[in-house]
């Protein structure tokens, strides 16, 4: 028989999340491996969403997405970045930021494009590039300051470059891009006419005074940048897939093309709780950024006390922590051998790297987990045989 994958997806082999998120459950290993809270976002966001499914809010949605979420998404772009945008041309609505990231590549992309990705790059955009047609082409930040090399970076864009995909807050290794490298970035997207995909996910998790600003606001980027972002971290609702885009018309018109045939539009009734939440106040979103800040701090204070090379990320809910000083080299067999040794499950840095080298001696470690669930699992690690 033929083999019935395609040679372009199968070096991507099953995602680093199942396979770790499956050695969790079958250990009962505390997970601080795949990035979702063990808390759900607030009550009333669930009680909007079963009391739209009770009044029959069931069939589809407009494909771009329902009008409340779309002008809810325009009024806190508003307010957050002071960006104006028009919620009927420029916004979308998607399955997750997952889809977003994947429809604009493949509303943008042609056979032979190269897109430029930053690695530790997260899972999704090289396999999302490839299916959309183009090459990846890779700019490496390493452990522990993840700093972008101005040389390396203007020698990743081309004639050939199409677009460059930006993570910032960057999963998986906290970093957030300064005004100094974004601008870099959009200075040369401009010079090579190229556009900016840019995954915001963790816009509201910044610490220690670190400010996101979206690449989009930047002088020139408006019609150059897909603004990508996503109701699940912000929100504490992972499952719920709600994704969304801001963009220019035209790069919306590229995106919405392909979109339309990938899921069409997103359940209705979890659109209209996410407009809900989107209303939420400040306080809110500062609640939000202050218990991570916590859960960040004594995540820290505890891996550091054992033994890992930690540095407090500027922003996301995962810490990259070096596994050297505790005599181990290899941040697979490590992360393998964890939950049965340990009772603890993280990711192996490495699987965010083309070059599996890269990274090897460090482990990505989730703190979206309730105060006492984070305790248990340090005390947990306090337990691990040194072998230093
Ligand atoms: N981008 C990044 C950087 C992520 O960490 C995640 C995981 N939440 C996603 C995208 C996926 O977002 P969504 O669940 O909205 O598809
Ligand atoms: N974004 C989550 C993480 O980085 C996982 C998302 C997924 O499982 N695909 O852990």
């Amino acid at each position: 028989m033929r083999e019935p994958m395609t040679r372009k997806l199968a070096p991507f082999g099953v995602s680093v999340f199942t396979e770790f998120t499956r050695l969790a459950l079958e250990h009962q290993a505390i997970n601080l491996a795949q990035g979702f809270p063990d808390f759900d976002g607030p009550d009333a966001i669930k009680e909007f969403a079963c009391e739209r499914i009770r009044r029959g809010h069931n069939q589809y949605a407009p494909s771009h997405g329902v009008a409340a979420l779309r002008r809810a998404i325009a009024a806190k772009v508003q307010r957050c970045y002071g960006l104006e945008v028009d919620a009927e041309d420029e916004v979308t609505v998607y399955a997750g930021a997952t889809e977003a990231i994947f429809s604009s590549l493949a509303g943008l992309i042609e056979p032979g494009d190269e897109v430029i990705l930053f690695e530790p790059a997260y899972d999704s955009y090289a396999p999302s590039t490839v299916m959309a047609g183009g090459t990846p082409r890779y700019v490496t930040l390493r452990f522990p300051d993840f700093a972008v090399d101005e040389d390396e970076l203007r020698a990743a864009f081309s004639p050939r470059t199409k677009a460059i995909v930006l993570n910032t807050p960057m999963n998986p290794c906290g970093k957030v891009f300064s005004r100094a490298e974004l601008s870099l970035i959009a200075e040369l997207c401009q010079q090579f006419d190229c556009f900016a995909v840019t995954d915001e996910v963790y816009e509201h998790l910044t610490f220690d005074g670190a400010s996101h600003l979206p690449l989009i606001a930047l002088p020139g980027m408006r019609q150059r940048t897909v603004m990508i972002s996503s109701t699940a971290k912000t929100f504490s609702m992972t499952g719920w897939k709600v994704g969304y885009s801001v963009a220019g018309p035209r790069l919306t018109a590229a995106s919405r093309s392909s979109h339309q045939f990938v899921t069409f539009c997103t359940p209705p009734p979890l659109q209209e709780a996410m407009a809900f939440a989107m209303g939420l106040g400040d306080e809110y979103f500062s609640g939000l950024r202050q218990s991570y800040a916590e859960r960040r701090a004594l995540l820290l204070e505890r891996l550091a006390a054992i033994g890992f090379d930690v540095r407090p990320p500027a922003g996301t809910y995962y810490v990259a922590a070096g596994i050297g000083p505790l005599g181990f080299d290899d941040d697979y067999a490590f992360c393998r051998g964890l939950p049965a040794l340990a009772g603890v499950s993280m990711i192996p840095f490495s699987a965010f790297y083309r070059d599996r080298h890269a990274g090897r001696d460090v482990v990505r470690v989730a703190f979206c987990k309730s105060g006492p669930l984070l305790e248990e699992a340090c005390v947990r690690l306090g337990r691990l045989p040194r072998r230093s």
